[in-house]
């Protein structure tokens, strides 16, 4: 059986303040689920992260606070908390006096979202991050399905029947996953069967169930969901790692298409599903002739021979 973990990055409503709205899935068979598990809580762990949430957006923004810290990097962690928390809350007052409600609620988020991570420089941040995609990039049972979808070029006109953003983006997801699962049956008919796995949001919660209900009624456009079972199951990304490194590999990717960022994309990038050499797992919708490593990735068939050895396809394993 293989488990389906969900997140996306970017904003679906149009314009937003993204390009791109990324829905990535990264599926690992049950049986490797400990591993993977406790892989992700070693290096929380080196970094002093084990009850924090890896979000990566919020750890990679520059904390200003700790530019203003003397020697920062030269103290423990527990100075380093004490000193960064004494300038927020001292900031927070200020900004209480000052009379500027909305711009300290602004802060007050902000601060929030970035407490568990304020010990740590802007280096290490990246290293947490780094070596977490560095992890994923190893697991060669593991599978990347996701949809990248350039915001530009989308027109809910022009797909039958009309749909959303996010219905497109949870449609190609789910049906790239329910192929997969179609194909490792072949090898193993009576136990390749798939669960999706969804940080709880109740907004996309309530959608993507809707969704999937429909698609049980219908089929999606491209395939019958027949070893998918049950609804999403929704659950606290907080208590979840492995949601959270769906979050890493849909920030990976959409940083790459907006930014041109390589570094966390060339890692995840390798777990993309591939058939015969080409990625099926993972697609740019954009314009026609992108030139992106995705899009050239799912055009072309690269040769076996011309993947190194590590970074090819693993044959599967009867699953669990
Ligand atoms: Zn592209």
């Amino acid at each position: 059986m293989y488990l389906c973990y969900i997140d996306e990055s970017g904003t679906s409503s149009i314009p937003g303040n993204t390009s791109h709205f990324i829905l990535a899935g990264l599926s690992v068979p049950i049986r490797n689920w400990k591993d993977c598990d406790q892989g992700i809580e070693v290096i929380k762990r080196k970094y002093g992260l084990e009850d924090t949430e890896i979000h990566v957006a919020w750890m990679l923004r520059p904390y200003f606070e700790q530019t203003q810290i003397a020697n920062f990097d030269k103290s423990d962690y527990a100075q380093r908390k004490y000193q960064v928390e004494s300038l927020r809350k001292a900031e927070l007052l200020r900004l209480q006096r000052a009379g500027n409600s909305n711009r300290y609620r602004q802060v007050k988020k902000n601060y929030e979202k970035t407490k568990g991570y304020n010990h740590l420089s802007r280096d290490e941040r990246q290293k947490v991050i780094l070596e977490v995609a560095t992890c994923v990039s190893q697991w060669g049972f593991a599978r990347l399905f996701a949809e990248c979808i350039d915001k530009v070029y989308f027109d809910p006109a022009r797909s039958r029947p009309p749909q959303t953003i996010d219905e497109q983006a949870f449609e190609q997801l789910i049906s790239r996953f329910a192929r997969y699962l179609q194909y490792m049956a072949i090898s193993d008919p009576n136990s390749s069967l798939g669960l999706l796995i969804h940080d709880n949001n109740p907004t996309v919660a309530k959608k993507h169930t809707e969704v999937m209900k429909q698609f049980y009624k219908n089929g999606t456009l491209w395939t019958s969901l027949q070893r998918i079972i049950e609804t999403p199951l929704f659950v606290d990304s907080q208590l979840t790692s492995m949601v959270q490194i769906a979050d890493v590999c849909a920030y990976a990717l959409r940083r790459y298409l907006e930014n041109g960022e390589e570094e966390l994309f060339n890692l995840v990038f390798q777990r993309a599903d591939r058939k015969d050499g080409k990625v099926v797992g993972v697609r740019h919708f954009s314009k026609a002739g992108c030139t992106c490593k995705i899009c050239s990735a799912h055009k072309r068939a690269t040769p076996l021979s011309a993947i190194p050895s590590a970074l090819r396809p693993q044959k599967a394993q009867p699953s669990d």
